[in-house]
């Protein structure tokens, strides 16, 4: 099944307490569809500044990733500024620069816009909705968001989750968005929005997906050295949602092997820095994790 992803790229600088980067390639659609491609064809559509560099659009190219839906317009490309703590779960933003995005709607390429899975891969949730409204029924679309868009653009948040199947958030963002401090009931509450599913990712505690039948909880790989948790959600959504494209099975038991699948891509993502972690890992690094993590959690009853 085809898949599309819409969402930011970006130039990234991090600071962890084991090092830092300056304008390193990260942004939404960017981990995503890194993590994506390890399981199959995936498109992206979104804008960069003419100051990309040339060599991340190549790099992107040589995953296999179709990139015929990257603007590339006269400014600066999008910049976020993030630092950890010693608690990698815990981070702070201190500048976000939408430069390019400010005046960007995306514009979905013919060819592209009847992909059966659809990714609104974190942006403003405005340019989610003019997705919405040009792709041809897609068999399933899922969405990310998060605290900046949850404060910033409640209404129009609102309106794309009324109309997506999955919603993929992390833990604050699911408190937030439910203003509900427990989780279970946040995610109820975001169930009563619109998606069948919602997926919460709780860092290295694992990730708990949601629906009206019940609970599917998974671990965190447990992870020796992690070095930049900055992607992990996108690298998490990449591997679920190019295991659903690759298998082309959309089932309830299909989604659970997929929640694994995004766990060991978003293992792989936080051990380097920027992509540099997902960035040549081959099919047996890939199924290696995703049954090491069926023996972490298979006990007898
Ligand atoms: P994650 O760690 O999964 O939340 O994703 C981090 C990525 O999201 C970084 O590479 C940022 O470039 C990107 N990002 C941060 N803030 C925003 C924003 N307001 N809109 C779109 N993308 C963002």
């Amino acid at each position: 099944m085809g898949l599309l992803v819409v969402g930011s790229v970006a130039l990234d600088s991090v600071k962890t307490p084991f090092g830092e980067v300056h304008d390193a390639l990260g942004g939404s659609a960017v981990f995503f569809s890194i993590a994506a491609s390890y399981f199959t064809d995936v498109a992206v559509v979104a804008v960069v500044g003419t100051d990309f560099p040339q060599r991340h659009i190549d790099f992107l190219n040589a995953k296999g990733i179709d990139t015929t839906g990257l603007s590339v317009e006269s400014g600066e490309t999008f910049r976020w500024t993030g630092v950890y703590g010693y608690d990698l779960n815990e981070r702070d933003t201190i500048e976000t620069r939408l430069n390019v995005f400010e005046g960007f709607h995306p514009q979905i390429p013919a060819g592209l816009a009847s992909s059966d899975l659809v990714f609104l891969a974190n942006i403003d949730p405005e340019l989610q909705l003019e997705v919405l409204d040009q792709v041809e029924r897609p068999r399933l679309v899922a969405c990310d968001t998060m605290n900046f868009y949850i404060e910033g653009r409640r209404e129009a948040l609102l309106e794309t989750i009324r109309r997506v199947d999955v919603m993929i958030v992390n833990d604050s963002e699911c408190r937030e968005l439910a203003d509900e401090p427990n989780l279970v009931k946040a995610s109820r509450a975001i169930l009563e929005m619109g998606p069948h599913t919602v997926l919460v990712k709780k860092g290295e505690h694992g990730a708990l997906m949601v629906t009206g039948d019940g609970f599917f909880s998974a671990p965190a790989f447990p992870c020796e050295s992690v070095f930049d948790p900055t992607g992990a959600g996108d690298a998490f959504a990449g591997g679920f949602m190019g295991h659903l494209a690759r298998s082309g099975d959309i089932g309830a038991s299909n989604m659970r092997r997929a929640v694994i699948f995004g766990t060991v891509l978003a293992s792989y993502c936080v051990e380097r820095f920027s992509v540099d972690g997902m960035s040549s890992l081959d099919p047996g690094d890939i199924e290696g994790r995703f049954k090491a993590l069926k023996g972490f959690s298979d006990f007898e009853t």
